[in-house]
């Protein structure tokens, strides 16, 4: 069976490439994908999906907790927007003149711009153009430094794959992940989903939120000039429709985008001289949690019983008609609590980054990435603690996550 193929194929190539190609002497016959059983099984306390802007801390703090932990990552490195979409300004980790986010975050970011012998913004200085408080990052650095951490804190990545099904077990989840050739059953006490549109909480059957019209994504490129890492601002355009629930349609933000940026390369006669490999994107799905962040909690700065992070930034719509960010009053310091990272009725599952649970304008100023960073290092220690306890996140006493939170330094609402 297996030589009529490889003559099949020996044949028809040596069809198609014409009679004076010379001979092929090895050609392997492919496995069918997907066929029979996974290749890898894992049995580990905490699976984390995505390992973007929040996943990596959320991975690395399990990890230093004692968990053992599996980082799926469908695309080749860490970093999700803020790397491979480009978006290497992380914001913002200050309000009203002093630091109020802090953790392995801000110990990545802080790394990677010693690193690259880079500048830090003035945190003791407030200014209402609320940008110049952003850290200016290597992306390029932080992903590999990410990397670094992972290793350090036990973590095990595997890139090129997505949870593909999922179903309850006694203790926890059994998870079926697929990647290029490759195939994976993980079984675990708890899921992190960090994937940017909580995916694994769809693939599921949770409820998620979602608008008809979202913000529009954005293109990251450089024109005329180089990109410098770390140091100057990066060009960009919307990608108007941009969405990221599916391979289909984020192929098509990608050919818009990529097709915009030469169109405006053939009318400006510049040269490209960087381009991010992807589109970034602004909103998709968030989760209905076990509470919901309304923007009048946001804008009053609410400090929820269960906070786990302070976050902070405008309320910062993006529409077809550009961004008019609107500033929160003097002294309002919104917080994020661990009920919004928990899907309504789901047990051994947490989110963080940008799908947590909110309204749209909430989340508009939630989804930064030193809040993402925040909820992702809260959800690691939850689910290490559920796991540890046989329990689930919600049932964690919440002075058992917030010391451990702590002891990996960060800042707890109250603490400043
Ligand atoms: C154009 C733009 C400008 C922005 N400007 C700023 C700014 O100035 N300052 C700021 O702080 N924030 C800014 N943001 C917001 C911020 O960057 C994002 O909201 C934040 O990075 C999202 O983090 P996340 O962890 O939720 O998702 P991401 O960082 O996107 O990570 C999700 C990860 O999950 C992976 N993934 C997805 N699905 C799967 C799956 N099924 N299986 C396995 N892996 C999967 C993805 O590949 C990715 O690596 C901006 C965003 C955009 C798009």
């Amino acid at each position: 069976m297996k030589s009529t193929r490889r003559n099949f194929l020996h044949h028809s190539l040596l069809g198609g490439a014409g009679l004076g190609m010379a001979s092929i002497t090895e050609i392997h016959a492919a496995t069918p994908a997907g066929a029979g059983q996974p290749e890898t099984t894992d049995d580990i306390d905490v699976l984390v999906v995505g390992g973007g802007t929040a996943g990596t801390i959320a991975a690395i703090q399990a990890g230093r907790a004692g968990a053992s932990v599996l980082l799926i990552e469908r695309g080749a490195q860490l970093g999700g927007t803020m790397t491979t979409g480009g978006v290497a300004f992380p914001g913002l980790f200050d309000a009203w003149g002093r630091q109020i986010i802090a953790g392995i975050g801000w110990e990545l970011v802080k790394e990677s711009v010693e690193l690259d012998q880079g500048n830090f913004p003035d945190f003791a200085r407030f200014s209402q153009r609320h940008w110049q408080n952003q850290v200016f990052t290597n992306q390029f650095l932080y992903a590999i430094l990410a990397e670094e951490k992972c290793a350090q804190a036990g973590v095990r990545i595997a890139y090129y794959e997505f949870p593909q099904a999922a179903v309850k077990t006694d203790g926890g989840w059994q998870v079926d992940c697929i990647g290029f050739g490759t195939k994976r059953r993980v079984t675990c006490k708890q899921i992190i989903d960090c994937t940017g549109g909580a995916e694994v909480v769809g693939l599921l059957g949770f409820p998620r939120l979602r608008e008809d019209e979202r913000q529009p994504g954005s293109y990251l490129f450089m024109l005329g000039e180089a990109h410098e890492p770390g140091r100057n601002q990066i060009h960009r355009l919307y990608v108007h429709g941009a969405d990221s629930t599916n391979s289909r349609t984020a192929t098509q933000a990608n050919l818009t985008g990529r097709k915009t940026i030469l169109e405006k390369l053939r009318k400006e006669g510049k040269r490209l001289m960087h381009l991010q490999p992807e589109t970034g994107f602004r909103e998709s799905y968030r989760i209905e949690g076990e509470t919901i962040i309304t923007v009048n909690d946001y804008r009053s700065g609410r400090k929820f019983d269960d906070a786990i992070s302070y976050a902070f930034y405008p309320v910062d719509l993006h529409t077809r008609n550009g961004v008019k960010p609107e500033p929160l009053k003097r002294g309002v310091i919104p917080t994020i609590p661990l009920r919004a990272l928990v899907p309504k009725g789901s047990r051994n599952l947490i989110v963080a980054g940008r799908c947590v649970s909110s309204d749209r304008l909430a989340n508009s100023g939630l989804r930064v990435q030193a809040p993402c960073m925040a909820m992702g290092q809260a959800a690691g220690a939850a689910a290490t603690l559920a796991a540890k306890h046989g329990t689930t996140p919600l049932e964690v006493p919440l002075k058992e996550i917030h010391d451990l939170l702590r002891n990996h330094g960060a800042i707890i609402p109250g603490d400043v």
